[in-house]
């Protein structure tokens, strides 16, 4: 009967404020709520033999009954003042209306401590000292000693290739895991970066004279000078190689045009090349040529150079 009737003061409150007919029914729940709000100044207390030790009660001013579960262990006024009176347990309990507030007293017997002492070694994360125990529960620490260095520990490089990030060389503590020095993040290599492109050169390539049994040709070298390797977006690269053609020898009735072939290779594979031809060489002469592949995907290529008929 006393429940339906709260029931039903609680909906007539829910129904005023959220009508917002008077905020005087807001005040009121508020102060319902502070009245449940009592407590006791301690739940467990610990109390050598004829120590006193004073418990309160928070948040009511109706009256208090002082009450002890073991008399002979501890006793309590009517202000709660606990007196300890031997070893044991005892709760105190205070009651207030109908609700009970409890503190479990524990009374020991007074004596002279025996430590034993326990050394804490220091870590790099806590200092170390030396513990004193009593079996009566006391402790003390004395005998600080400061915290450890981290022990580092190397967190290698990891070189960056084009499908995967790297990461710089870091270091972190081996035992707490504090980052000491932080990895970053190596972006990704473009298919430039990613890719290799050697020249591969023999001693000399001749031009022959067609129809002159070997006879007649121009001797030259091929020197290369820049391997220039440039991105252009969609995964792809092109590459200049620059090159010294040094003319070593003509002979008398010799072609004076340069007359060859120039290869990317890749996996075995031609990836590009072409003719090259370049005229009026006398004896001595030293022409820069450049060749240039689009369209090169990431890998590694070699560029060869192959002789041809004037
Ligand atoms: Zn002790
Ligand atoms: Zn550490």
């Amino acid at each position: 009967m006393k429940k339906t009737l709260k029931n039903f003061i609680l909906v007539i409150m829910l129904v005023f404020s959220f009508a917002s007919i008077t905020s005087n029914i807001f005040n009121t729940s508020v102060v319902v709520s502070a009245k449940s709000n009592v407590s006791i100044s301690a739940k467990k207390l610990t109390l050598l033999v004829g120590k006193k030790k004073r418990l309160r009660i928070q948040g009511t001013r109706k009256k208090i009954k002082w009450s002890s579960s073991k008399k002979s262990v501890a006793i309590v006024n009517a202000k709660g003042t606990v007196t300890a009176k031997k070893e044991g347990k005892a709760t105190i309990i205070a009651k207030v209306g109908r609700k009970k507030y409890k503190c479990v007293v524990t009374v020991k017997r007074k004596h002279t401590h025996t430590y034993k002492r326990t050394v804490v070694a220091p870590t790099c994360t806590s200092e170390g000292y030396d513990i004193y125990t009593c079996n009566c529960g006391n402790t003390y620490k004395s005998n600080y000693i400061p915290k450890i260095n981290h022990i580092e520990v190397v967190d290698v490089a990891i070189k960056p290739t084009y499908t995967q990030t790297g990461l710089t060389e870091g270091k972190h503590c081996s035992v707490c895991g504090k980052v000491i020095v932080e990895q970053k993040i190596i972006p990704r290599l473009t298919p430039s970066e990613a890719s290799n492109v050697e020249c591969f050169i023999v001693n000399s390539y001749k031009t022959w004279k067609p129809g002159s049994s070997y006879k007649e040709y121009i001797e030259y070298a091929v020197d290369p000078v820049a391997i220039e390797k440039e991105d252009m977006g969609n995964d792809k690269f092109k590459t200049t190689i620059t090159v010294n053609l040094v003319v070593l020898h003509k002979t008398q009735n010799a072609p004076n045009t340069i007359k060859g072939e120039w290869l990317f290779i890749s996996d075995g594979h031609t990836a590009g090349g072409g003719m090259y031809s370049v005229s009026d060489v006398e004896e001595g002469e030293i022409r820069q040529v450049k060749f240039t592949n689009y369209d090169m995907t990431p890998g590694n290529y070699r560029v060869t150079f192959s002789s041809y008929f004037g």
